[in-house]
């Protein structure tokens, strides 16, 4: 008998000790089963029709019938955290049984499969790393459209109607008046006409011009264009942020050379030559014997630059310069084919990370 009898009925207390030892052995059966035959078993055995909680229902009948619910709803509740016991034991065997598969079936001694990892192109590298080296110095990084206007394009740097670049062959006009840049420049005024002196800038950012494609030129390639505008500012400041811009892009080997000449926006202005990396200045292939290589040009802000943008030239100087970081790229990884860079092949750009 399960439930002895007490003055004819059986107490609550009864049948709380009933279901906690039942519980009990419960847990001792499940820790037994190892496979999910015994598991079965060991449920029915304790909560099939015919296991030991069907008998502790039955008993219900023996209580006084006032007590009848309050034992219903004590077994209930037992039911729901004995079948939760069965469930827990069986996501365990399920566990081992995935474990002791992945035993057999996996060799841990295979070799993996090697997963390609991405890296930044090498045009985005060289502008980066120029962008740092100028935001180490203080300078902002700014960006702008690349859609302009003829007036911040070609206007307002000084660039004469009849100057060869504002002819439809080397721009891509939108319509009057509008253009694909030419050059980041634009954002030179721009930055000056929003705020007052001093101004230290970088801008990098895409250009575009009529050029056919080859190995040297392209449609769309990228500058990265520098402005210093204060009172005092003289070239040989250019010369020395320059010269530690390629050391740090190249190799404290790095020299700077400049040769005169010509651009509407500076004046004087200067083409840039920095030590041949291939060479170091002995002469290659790469810089033609003459142990130098062409890598952007510069010069002091015209005047007329300077007023355009509402500044004062009696009272600020300033230099600008334009290095190309397709140029950088190349000179970096020896390459010298501009197409290399566009083509995006992943096994050339793999090396070149
Ligand atoms: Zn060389």
């Amino acid at each position: 008998m399960l439930f002895p009898a007490h003055d004819g009925a059986f107490p609550i207390s009864a049948l709380n000790e009933q279901l906690q030892s039942l519980t009990e052995r419960l847990t001792k059966a499940l820790a037994t089963a190892t496979d999910t035959t015994t598991l079965e078993d060991v449920r029915v055995r304790f909560l099939g029709r015919s296991g030991e909680i069907t008998l502790v229902r039955r008993s219900i009948g023996t209580l006084p019938p006032g007590e009848r619910p309050q034992a219903g709803k004590i077994i209930n509740a037992a039911v729901t955290g004995l079948e939760a016991l069965v469930d827990a034991a069986a996501r365990a065997l399920a566990f081992r049984a995935l474990d002791a598969e992945l035993e057999r079936s996996i060799d841990v001694t295979f070799p993996g499969t090697a997963r390609a990892t991405g890296s930044l192109h090498p045009v985005r590298r060289a502008i980066e790393d120029a962008c740092a080296y100028f935001e180490r110095r203080g300078f902002a990084v700014v960006t702008g459209n690349e859609i302009e206007t003829e007036y911040f394009n070609f206007d307002a740097l000084n660039i004469p109607p009849d100057h060869p670049a504002r002819e439809g062959l080397d721009s891509f006009y939108l319509r009057p008046g509008l253009l694909m840049r030419t050059h980041t420049s634009p954002m030179q005024v721009r930055t000056m006409q929003a705020y007052p002196p001093p101004i230290a800038i970088v801008v990098p950012g895409k250009a575009y011009r009529r050029d056919a494609i080859d190995a040297r030129h392209s449609p769309v390639f990228h500058q990265i264009e520098g402005l210093l505008v204060a009172p005092g500012i003289h070239l040989g400041h250019l010369k020395g942020v320059l010269t530690g811009l390629f050391r740090d892009l190249f190799g404290p080997q790095q020299a700077v050379r400049f040769r005169p000449s010509y651009f509407p926006f500076t004046e004087p202005s200067a083409e840039v030559d920095t030590t041949c990396p291939g060479c170091h200045g002995s002469g290659c292939k790469t810089c033609s014997g003459s142990g130098w290589i062409e890598i952007g040009g510069s010069g002091m802000v015209h005047p007329d630059v300077l007023r355009e943008a509402g500044y004062d030239p009696q009272t600020v100087t300033g230099w600008a310069f334009g290095v190309g970081p397709e140029r950088i790229a190349m000179v970096r990884h020896g390459i010298d084919d501009i197409r290399v860079l566009f083509e995006n092949d992943p096994r050339v750009l793999a090396e070149l990370a």
